[in-house]
Formats: structure tokens, sequence, C-alpha cells
């Protein structure tokens, strides 16, 4: 890595990176169509780009290629769990998700996490570095290529804090909705934090047509705090005050992630704060039987709690649902199959 990620590159900084080595700027959407439309390995690829100008590139930009090193498959329901190596050596897990309306993709945004939320395995050995936004792309093109399909969702839920990595998820999010590129719909991207307020906000000023997932997983601060340590810098309340925010500025409603932990926040009382905290808002539910990590003694809330939560939420004429559970055969919780592999159990 001594050199940047070319695939981070925006068209227009292309262009201009043409322009500087004395081409035409049509060079340079050339080489950006190769990475991002017919998502190429490498410059010798790119037949039609003169070779005068890849050599020029190849001295200030590589490739930050990440390479298959195993696919898990779920037989049951088609789920593909992909660990993948980064040119550093680092390890990332990516998933591919069949729905009937097409494929998903469940990306990272980090290698590791710093948040530190308690039920989660990603963040037990910490955050080692961002991802760039070439590294987002190629997790998705990398998976198009291994599968031979296309991926027409995205959730960026994989491992890492999006908003920690704030700038590489914009550019991202702008090179894989690119006409130029891929030509994702930003409606079809959903992009899930902890709540960092700040970035929120700044989001909400873009007018992006994605969706805004928090994850809450408490309906009061004293009790997310004690699973989630980001509730020690940013109250719900503000968190609250920067959705609705979100909401204003781009009339997309917002999704509140909370995952069920038996005897940790599914009681009746938490449902009923919960309804309380967003009665009369635009938003959306999901809830999620919390995947059990090794690591963790939190179990998942019993069959008949989960149905109860719903049950007083929708009362209160909130939408909710519950997670479809995918690749529950392969290790799908966040970060476990990475940490599987890193401890040498793969
Ligand atoms: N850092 C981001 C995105 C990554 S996690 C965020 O916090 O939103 C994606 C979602 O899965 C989050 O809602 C997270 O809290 C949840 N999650 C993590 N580990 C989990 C587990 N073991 N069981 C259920 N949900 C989990």
């Amino acid at each position: 890595m001594n050199k940047k990620d070319l695939r981070s590159l925006s068209l227009d900084e292309l262009k201009n990176a043409a322009e500087d080595c004395g081409e035409k700027t049509y060079r340079g959407s050339q080489v950006y169509e190769w990475l991002h439309k017919r998502c190429a390995d490498g410059l010798d690829e790119m037949t039609n780009v003169p070779k005068s100008f890849r050599n020029r590139i190849s001295e200030d930009y590589e490739l930050y290629d990440l390479e298959v090193i195993k696919v898990l498959r779920d037989e049951e329901d088609g789920t593909c769990k992909f660990l993948l190596k980064t040119v550093d050596d680092n390890v990332i897990e990516s998933v591919l998700m069949k729905y009937e309306h097409g494929f998903s993709a469940c990306i990272s945004s980090q290698v590791g996490c710093r948040m530190g939320c308690s039920f989660c395995a990603s963040t037990i050995g910490g955050r080692i570095r961002d991802l760039t936004a070439g590294e987002m792309a190629e997790q998705i093109y990398a998976m198009q290529k291994s599968e031979n399909v296309r991926i027409s969702n995205i959730v960026v839920m994989g491992t890492g804090e999006p908003f920690d990595n704030y700038d590489s998820f914009v550019r991202f999010y702008e090179i894989i909705t690119g006409k130029e590129g891929q030509n994702i719909s930003g409606r079809n991207i959903t992009v899930s934090t902890c709540g960092i307020v700040e970035k929120i906000r700044e989001l909400a000023d873009r007018h992006f047509a994605l969706t805004l997932a928090i994850s809450l997983h408490a309906p009061y601060d004293e009790l997310r705090k004690k699973i989630m340590p980001v509730a020690n810098r940013y109250s719900i309340e503000e968190i609250m005050d920067a959705c609705d925010y979100f909401f204003e500025r781009t009339g997309r409603r917002v999704t509140f992630e909370y995952s069920l932990i038996s005897e940790v926040n599914d009681s009746r009382e938490c449902a009923e704060r919960l309804a309380k905290l967003l009665k009369g808002k635009n938003s959306h539910v999901n809830l999620i039987p919390v995947n059990p990590v090794k690591e963790r003694d939190y179990k998942r809330s019993g069959q008949e709690n989960i149905s109860a939560f719903k049950k007083l939420l929708e009362k209160n004429g909130i939408n909710v649902t519950i997670r479809r559970g995918m690749g529950k055969n392969i290790d799908a919780a966040c970060g476990q199959l990475r940490r599987s592999y890193i401890k040498g159990e793969l």
C-alpha cells in the first residue's frame, strides 16, 4: 500500500489525472469505466487505453484488490459469506444474499471496529484500519464476479462503523450509484450506524436517496450505555433529533434496529418505552433476534417474547418487522467468520 488506491478516485479526479499526464480527459473516463463498469482487476486489461498512460498512472496509484480466500455457502437459503484478503493481508468479510427480487450484498466499512458494542463480534480485536472507498466497491465487484451475478441492493452493515469512516463511505456511495459505473439506485442502499450524530446531519445535507438505519438496541440511555459505549457520547435524544432532521431534509423514513437480547432489552417495559420514543414518527423498526457470539454470554430472546415485543409496537402504530435470519448455518453474525479465521479455526 505504498501508493494510493486507484479505485477510490472519482470520475472527475480520474479525468484530471489524465489531463495532468498530458492526455485527453476521456482517457480518464475510459479507465474509470474499466474499473467500475467492467470491474477490471488490473491495468493490463485496459487494452484500449494507451500503455504510456497506464504506466504513468501506476507510478502514483495501485489497485487495492480483494482476493477471495473462502466462500461459505448456506445450502438452505443460498446465502454466501465471503472472506476476502486485502493487499496488506488483512481479512474482511462480506455477505451475498439471494432474495426474490435479486441479490443483496452486506459489506464491511472497516477492518475491525472500535465502537465496542458488547454483543458484536466485529469489535473484539478493535479497529485495524479504515477501508478505502475502492475496497468497499471491490467487495461488490469481487462477489459479483465470483458468483456471476448482478447485485442490486447493498447494506453497509458488515464489520465497522461507516460513519467512523465517513468520507470514504460518501465516496463509495457516489462511485457505486454513478451511471458510469454500476449505477445502483441509492434507494437500494442502506447504511447502518450506531449513531454518530454529526455525520447523520452531514449526510442529511447531501440529500442522498439512501436509507439510514440506526442501531438503537435500547429505548433509554442508561440501558444503552450498558451495551453500547457510544451511548456515552450521544444521547438518544440527540440521535432522535438528528433522525428528525434527516427525515426533514430527505423525506426518507429512518429504520431503527433493535437486537433482542434475552433479559437485557426484551422486557415489556422496554417495548413500552420504545413505543413511546417512536410514536408518531415516520419510522420502521427492525427487530433482530441477537446472534449469540462465542465470546459473549448473551442469549436470544424466546419466540414468545419476540412476538409480544412486536405486537406491543404494532398496537402503538409503529411499523415493525422481524429480520429474517439468513445464513444461520455459516456464522452469520457480524464479524464471527473473520474471528474464526483469525483464531485459526477455519
Ligand atoms: N456499525 C454499524 C454497522 C454494523 S453492524 C452499526 O452499528 O449499525 C449491523 C447491525 O447488526 C447493527 O445494528 C448491529 O448492532 C447489529 N449486530 C451486531 N452484532 C450482532 C449480533 N451478535 N446479533 C444481532 N445483531 C448484531
